[in-house]
């Protein structure tokens, strides 16, 4: 089969390996893989999750089932169940996941443990995008129940939050300095703005320090702030401390999602709940994807759809 193998940062070759053997997990063929950020990245830097150089990676995958030809959703990733988090159950912090990366392949060998059902009515590029819908799903999970919610940045993932919240009702601001996200989220039925004032419930969705601390400062008195775009390890972030303490505000961190908010992702996409029309990028085949993964973020906000039998 062919597969984008990572040779090291910012070098992908789309080569001819041997198909994936089910053996104790399951082969999907990849109808359709999309990009995100954190593809991205992993291209650019490398990442803590990938394996040892040459490795397989793409993490939002949707396929058929080569033994049963049901369509599934591979999940990118199964928690151990046996750690400190997966016991309290917080399966999306598990200490000692197994990681299922290589969507971006004709083929995928995962365990049934990271397939779940796809419904009929969503097609495969939709589907895929479940694995970081299912993401917002858990940060909604994680905020409170104001009814006014302010989102920091207008990607796939602050459009994805600002669609669940409306869904409950919920009135969204969401802040970005592109006019392209401003004008997807107010299609959305959020309010653009290019900044963010005071809020009650504010999710982060960017993933830069700056960022982070725009959402801290734009969280009203006994506020909620949800950091849903990780910072590297490292990184240094600053904002006045005074309103953590005086105004009681609560700044929480997100992270992944379990096997339920998956299964709520898809059910969320094939309600419509998620206008996922907006997301959908270019279609593009393996040999494409470099280019891509290189392509500045500006704009549209906007996944990649790998074709891989493109
Ligand atoms: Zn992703
Ligand atoms: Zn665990």
């Amino acid at each position: 089969m062919r597969a984008a193998l990572l040779y090291g940062p910012q070098d992908l070759r789309v080569e001819t390996v041997p198909d994936p053997e089910g053996g104790a997990e399951i082969v999907v063929r990849v109808d359709a893989a999309t990009t995100c950020g954190t593809d991205a990245k992993m291209w650019r830097h490398g990442h803590r999750v990938l394996g040892p150089y040459p490795c397989a990676f793409g993490h939002e995958t949707a396929g058929t089932r080569t033994d049963t030809s049901q369509r599934v959703l591979v999940s990118d990733s199964v928690a151990c169940g046996a750690c400190p988090p997966c016991r309290s159950g917080r399966a999306q912090i598990c200490r000692d996941p197994d990681w299922v990366l290589g969507g971006f392949a004709e083929y995928i060998a995962a365990p049934e443990a990271a397939l779940h059902p796809i419904p009929d009515e969503i097609p495969a590029p939709a589907a895929a995008m479940a694995e970081p819908l299912a993401a917002a799903v858990h940060a909604v999970d994680r905020g409170s129940d104001a009814s006014e919610v302010g989102v920091v940045g207008g990607g796939p993932m602050g459009l994805m939050l600002a669609a669940l919240l409306i869904a409950q009702g919920r009135s969204v601001t969401v802040a970005d300095p592109h006019p392209e996200r401003q004008a997807q989220a107010a299609e959305l039925g959020a309010r653009p703005a290019t900044r963010l004032d005071s809020h009650g419930l504010v999710f982060e969705a960017v993933g830069r320090p700056t960022a982070w601390r725009d959402a801290a400062e734009a969280a009203s008195p006994g506020g909620v702030v949800v950091l849903v775009g990780g910072c590297p390890t490292g990184s240094e972030v600053s904002f006045d401390p005074g309103p953590l303490h005086y105004e009681e505000l609560e700044l929480r961190g997100a992270f992944h999602h379990d096997r339920s908010d998956v299964d709520r992702a898809l059910a969320a996409l094939a309600s419509g709940a998620v206008p996922w029309r907006t997301l959908l990028g270019p279609t593009i085949s393996l040999t494409e994807l470099q280019a891509a993964l290189a392509s500045p973020t500006s704009g549209r906000a906007a996944k990649w759809v790998v074709d891989p039998a493109r």
